[in-house]
């Protein structure tokens, strides 16, 4: 092997590229800007941020700004990028998109290890270290040529996200647990609801407001993943008769079936979090709080990822990929970033890492490497490798992801959660770089 060869230069790709680079290992990096183009940049730069500014908050003892100090102790590219474009954002880091960019283009093009080929991918060459990293929009010719080689019927290419909330949040006084008919052991906490908790509900749901469809995301928008506000929409009957349908459930309280359910199920083993189930939707972040927090029992709930519905190519990252971010049936082919089924920015950028760091070792002859289940990225690759591949969906950081810890206040249990984590990540660090 002579070198390694990336594909796509987003955040994933440059952080793969940089990563091999700077461990000595030449680079081929492909990317298809600006002579081809997606539907969402709108420039020829590398890490190109497509909607927000925001890489999200700082504070260690919040999801992402966890997952960024993890990430700088991995010395990543897009950290320091964002670190010397920022701009004032509160509590969050927030960048200039151009600047931040041309920083990462410039450090990319600048290094001599690096070849930049702007071209289209659509195959991936045999016999070579390749890091797959062409994102939610990657071309249609390569997630063609993707589906045949994955051996899959077809990828992902719009995620249907139910949010998540964090199952200790949660006032179980409410609700009850147990399964439709009694089949299937206490597998879902059902939310019951009154007619007049309903109406309430129905009536703030059919008004709240929603995010706008992007121009491309509106032809074929509806077809596998019916947003939860446009059943409503259809009838005030609808959702009864859909996921809010109360049939086989009896609510041990009252001992009668209740007028409406909403039922939560365990999103991972551990159970610490619960998945919202077919409450999919393009409601905006606060008109979901607002709203879904009118259901019994979920008055205080924290959700660890908000619900959402993007054009999003995405492969089956836990039938198709080890935890080292290679995949099962190709070892040298390793995938990075949003097509791996991560959510997000910081997230992408992070596997990214992982999978650079990886590729190197590959080249050298060496095992790869799997950061701790105890830190955010750790538990993120966990749960993309290890979830129910049938019930697959994109996932972002929180702390749910993490073993759970016994402390009173939530405060607490996340400092205990986060001191662990970057423990853990110092020590792994001084052993995988
Ligand atoms: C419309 C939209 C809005 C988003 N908004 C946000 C947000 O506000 N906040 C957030 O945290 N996350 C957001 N995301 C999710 C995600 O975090 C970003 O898309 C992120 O950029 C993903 O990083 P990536 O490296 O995986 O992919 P990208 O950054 O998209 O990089 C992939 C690169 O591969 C190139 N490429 C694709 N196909 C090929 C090919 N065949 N050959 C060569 N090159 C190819 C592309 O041109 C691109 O440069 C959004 C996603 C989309 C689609």
């Amino acid at each position: 092997m002579k070198r390694v060869i990336v594909i796509g230069a987003g955040l994933a790709g440059s952080e793969a590229a940089w990563r091999l680079a700077e461990t000595g290992i030449p680079v081929v990096l492909f990317e298809m800007r600006p002579k081809k183009t997606t539907p969402a940049h709108t420039t020829d730069l590398f890490g190109e941020l497509v909607c927000s500014n925001t890489l999200g908050g700082i504070d260690e003892t919040t999801a992402r700004g966890l997952l960024k100090s993890e990430m700088e102790i991995l010395n990543s590219l897009i950290l320091e990028a964002a670190k010397k474009t920022a701009v004032p954002a509160g509590g969050a880091l927030a960048v200039n998109r151009n600047d931040f960019a041309a920083y990462i283009t410039e450090k990319i093009t600048g290094h001599p290890l690096i070849e930049v080929v702007r071209e289209e991918v659509t195959e991936i060459p045999e016999n070579e270290i390749v890091v797959v990293a062409t994102g939610p929009l990657t071309s249609d010719a390569f997630s063609k040529y993707l589906t045949e080689y994955l051996g899959e019927k077809a990828l992902s290419f719009y995620d249907a996200i139910a949010p998540i909330i964090y199952a200790d949040t949660i006032d179980y006084t409410k609700c009850f647990w147990g399964s439709r008919y009694g089949k299937g052991g206490n597998d879902y906490l059902n939310c019951p609801m009154t007619e007049e908790e309903y109406e309430r509900f129905y009536d703030a749901l059919i008004k709240a407001e929603k995010v706008p469809l992007k121009e491309f995301e509106k032809e074929a928008y509806f077809e596998g993943c019916m947003p939860i506000e446009e059943m409503a929409k259809r009838g005030k009957e609808t959702l009864l008769f859909g996921p809010l349908k109360p049939v086989g459930l009896t609510d041990p309280r009252t001992g009668k079936r209740p007028f409406a359910v909403v039922q939560l199920r365990k999103e991972n083993r551990e159970g610490t979090l619960l998945n919202m189930v077919g409450f999919q939707t393009k409601l905006t972040y606060p008109a979901q709080k607002k709203v879904f927090r009118l259901i019994p029992g979920l008055e205080n709930v924290e959700f660890a990822r908000y619900g959402s519905i993007h054009r999003n190519t995405f492969i089956n990252s836990p039938r198709l990929l080890l935890p080292t971010l290679q995949l099962k049936k190709k070892p040298g082919v390793l995938f990075a970033g949003q097509i791996t089924g991560v959510e997000g920015y910081p997230e992408s950028a992070a596997s990214g890492i992982i999978a650079g760091i990886n590729a190197s070792k590959l080249f050298n002859g060496k095992e790869p490497v799997v950061p701790p289940p105890t830190t955010m990225i750790g538990g993120l690759l966990k749960y993309i490798t290890e979830t129910d591949p049938d019930r697959f969906q994109p996932m972002n950081a929180n702390f749910g992801l993490l073993p759970p810890v016994r402390a009173k206040g939530k405060r607490v249990r996340r400092k205990i959660q986060a001191e662990k984590a970057l423990k853990d990540m110092k020590k792994w660090a001084g052993n995988a770089l």
